[in-house]
């Protein structure tokens, strides 16, 4: 395994991990926008990590450019990064390397239960609403069962009877146990792609990213990630989850509200300041939507002005 602890920088490193599967949103760059104004008033190193991971199936070119262009225009640079080693879908190797080492170290087992059987109408759900694995084919490869034929398995991964409890910088103390409340997860899917959970923890645990500023949809995918740093003996970051951006009618932005994204809202307002403005308000750093860069905004942010839940656009006349 790669030895972690020279490659640690000793200031503040944040990073910027989009999934380019689609034109950025108002919401995304909330996140963005915390985890930049963070960083640069910490004057610490930002970094851009592509989370390309499912590039075989999706033609990801053209996204890449308009998000690193969306970021650029919005005033929202980075230092490192945003070159094709830092794409996921390059790093592979590297993946399998720690991949390896879960499987020598007896935590990993295969699983052939197919989407159907996962989805069941009886599964239990977890906080985040991803169905609670029962752990069938871990007692059918702990038998040493045959595994069925022409299915090619997913991995998951042993978890401990551990609860993990951390401080979040925006949400408070958070804890899942993992047993019950995470259950054994997936790292790498039947098709053999490296699944989030893994690829993550290893990319920022290797870019020596000191903080992790994203959605707050991710607040409990966060134990079992600490788990993976703890158990692969890297740094664990700092986290803070940002209340998620909910749409006039009440649903939660996503990509596919093309009247938020950011390539519609270029056109409509030519700049970007108010975007920032609306954003910045939004954060609770400033007392009114004006319009303001980037730049400006930095020296009033502070996590403790952040509300904690999801955040309407309601009133904003957006
Ligand atoms: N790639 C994820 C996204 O675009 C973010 C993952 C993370 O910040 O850990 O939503």
């Amino acid at each position: 395994m790669t030895d972690t602890s020279v490659l640690a920088p000793t200031g503040v490193v944040g990073r910027f991990a989009p999934t380019p599967s689609g034109r950025m949103h108002l919401g995304n760059i909330l996140c963005a926008l915390a985890a930049w104004l963070s960083v640069r008033k910490q004057q610490g190193t930002m970094v851009l990590r592509i989370e390309d991971l499912d590039a075989g199936r999706c033609a990801f070119g053209e996204q890449i450019e308009l998000l690193k262009h969306d970021l650029e225009w919005l005033g929202l640079t980075w230092d490192k990064g945003g070159e094709e080693e830092g794409y996921q879908s390059n790093r592979f190797p590297i993946y399998e390397t720690y991949f390896d080492t879960l499987k020598e170290r007896g935590l990993l087992y295969p699983c052939y239960c197919s989407r159907a059987e996962l989805h069941a109408a009886t599964a239990p759900h977890g906080s985040d609403g991803q169905v609670l694995y029962d752990g069938k084919c871990r007692e059918r490869f702990l038998r040493g069962e045959a595994p069925p034929e022409g299915r090619r398995p997913a991995y998951r991964v042993i978890v401990p009877d551990e609860t993990v409890t951390f401080t979040d910088r925006i949400q408070g103390e958070y804890r899942e146990h993992l047993k019950s409340e995470c259950t054994d997860f997936v790292v790498r899917r039947s098709d053999g792609v490296y699944a989030y959970q893994l690829a993550v923890v290893i990319d920022d645990g290797l870019t020596g990213v000191t903080e992790i500023v994203r959605g707050r949809d991710l607040l409990s995918s966060t134990p079992r990630q600490i788990w993976l740093y703890r158990t692969f003996g890297m740094r664990v970051p700092q986290f803070a989850h940002i209340p998620l951006l909910l749409a006039p009618d009440g649903r939660r932005l996503s990509k596919r509200d093309g009247d938020l994204d950011i390539g519609a809202l270029e056109k409509k307002l030519g700049t970007p300041e108010p975007i920032i403005g609306l954003l910045g308000y939004l954060l609770g750093l400033i007392d009114r939507p004006d319009p303001i860069t980037a730049q400006e905004l930095v020296p009033y942010f502070d996590f403790d002005k952040i509300p904690k839940n999801d955040i309407c656009l309601c009133d904003m006349g957006w």
